[in-house]
């Protein structure tokens, strides 16, 4: 009965749901606390006080008809506004409400940007490793993702293989920054560089090639690390922003899309995106949730939090002989695997309990991803695990 689209989706699914149940059957044999699960990205930081707070307020403040209706299929015009306005107060932007489309976080608004962009046969490049959804949404449109190879040194993106990756079938490049898995953030210099190719392929092809900037992980940074903002480098960028990680909302889905005055055709691509919203089947973003992102525009995450975690990962990871760029935003650190095979070695991990994700689910073998969005306790418990780990391959 399902389509020949959806075949390999279930295959695929099924990969993920037995890492899943592998959890369970460790946990109900070893005691939950004893199963080191590394494989999900789901924040274990609690959302911020004033976000539970806003949703009180919301129910109690606002009137139930309005708060639970319909509105415009782009979101609430104030909520947007008060998005425009904290953008522009912190990344020196321009934008108002005619810029912000409100979406079901960036899973649905990176479908709904491809929907209104992509024909058939259209190509989009991604930088690997990269989050492994992009295929599936660009095929969803019948567009081909292009992988640019991942330069394994720093994992930034390797411009020569980029450049020559476009053609007159690119329709739009996504870059992910701060990066699911790397944790590596795009510095000024690297989105000059990729501005700088865009800028010299879209004169010599004489097409539009859209920039879209994944950036769930946009407030998880560290050390003081700048996450520059890409509209102000390449005129036709589109940012596809969520509160899932950035305020520990995964479940609440919500998010939007920045479509700035500057991208060709502006106007029209928000009119377009507005109605992909709506016959995707999303008709519009949450309405509660969009009334509590109003008010806690400004929240912020205990980043300190997963900081800590990264620390504390990273430090005896290296000390234990394992091989890892440092992230310096998400929460993910992705190590390098001491035998070619990764999933053998993910397989020696979970003979110690500890579950992380085979880099092949990032377009980059040879790697694996951890997720350190879990608690402090839990990384300190693996510690021993880990040790064991890095003994049966000789690092220590
Ligand atoms: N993009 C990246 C790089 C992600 O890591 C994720 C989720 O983990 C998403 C998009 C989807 O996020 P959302 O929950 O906002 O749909």
């Amino acid at each position: 009965m399902i389509s020949e689209k959806m075949k390999p989706l279930v295959q695929n699914n099924s990969a993920i749901r037995e890492m899943f149940e592998e959890g369970k059957r460790l946990a109900a044999i070893y005691g939950r606390e004893n199963v080191y699960d590394f494989s999900l990205g789901n924040p274990n930081v609690p959302a911020p006080a004033e976000v539970n707070q806003a949703i009180r307020d919301v129910l109690d403040e606002e009137e139930s008809t309005f708060v639970h209706g319909y509105m415009s299929n782009s979101g609430y015009e104030d909520v947007r506004e008060t998005i425009a306005g904290s953008l522009n107060r912190r990344f020196g932007t321009a934008f108002h409400q005619g810029n912000i489309l409100m979406t079901v976080g960036a899973a649905s608004g990176m479908n709904v940007i491809l929907k209104t962009i992509l024909n058939p046969g259209d190509q989009v490049i991604a930088f690997a490793p990269y989050f492994l959804e992009y295929g599936n949404y660009v095929r969803n449109y019948d567009g081909e993702l292009v992988i640019v190879p991942p330069d394994t040194t720093d994992f930034q993106p390797d411009m020569a293989a980029f450049e020559a990756r476009i053609n007159k079938k690119t329709k739009a490049v996504i870059i992910n920054t701060p990066n699911n898995p790397t944790g590596v953030v795009y510095s000024h210099e690297t989105l000059c560089e990729i501005a700088g190719i865009l800028e010299k392929k879209q004169a010599e092809l004489g097409a539009s090639i859209v920039l879209l900037s994944d950036e769930p992980y946009r407030e998880l940074a560290y050390d003081g690390v700048e996450v520059p903002y890409v509209t102000n480098y390449y005129a036709n960028t589109v940012v596809c922003y969520s509160y899932s990680k950035s305020l520990s909302l995964p479940g609440e889905r919500i998010g939007y899309l920045v479509i700035p005055d500057e991208l060709e055709d502006s106007q029209t691509v928000f009119a377009a995106a507005t109605i992909a919203n709506r016959v995707l089947g999303c008709v519009n973003a949450p309405s509660l949730m969009q009334r509590v992102v109003k008010r806690c525009v400004d929240a912020k995450t205990d980043v300190a939090a997963y900081d800590r975690n990264r620390n504390l990962l990273y430090s005896s990871l290296t000390e234990y002989g394992f091989s890892c760029v440092k992230p310096q935003g998400a929460f993910y650190l992705f190590v390098k695997s001491p035998e070619e095979d990764e999933k053998a070695f993910c397989g020696i991990c979970k003979q110690h309990n500890i579950l992380v994700v085979p880099g092949t689910s990032f377009a980059c073998p040879g790697y694996v991803r951890i997720s350190y969005c879990v608690s402090y306790e839990q990384i300190e418990r693996s510690l021993p695990a880990f040790k064991a780990v890095a003994a049966h391959y000789g690092l220590i």
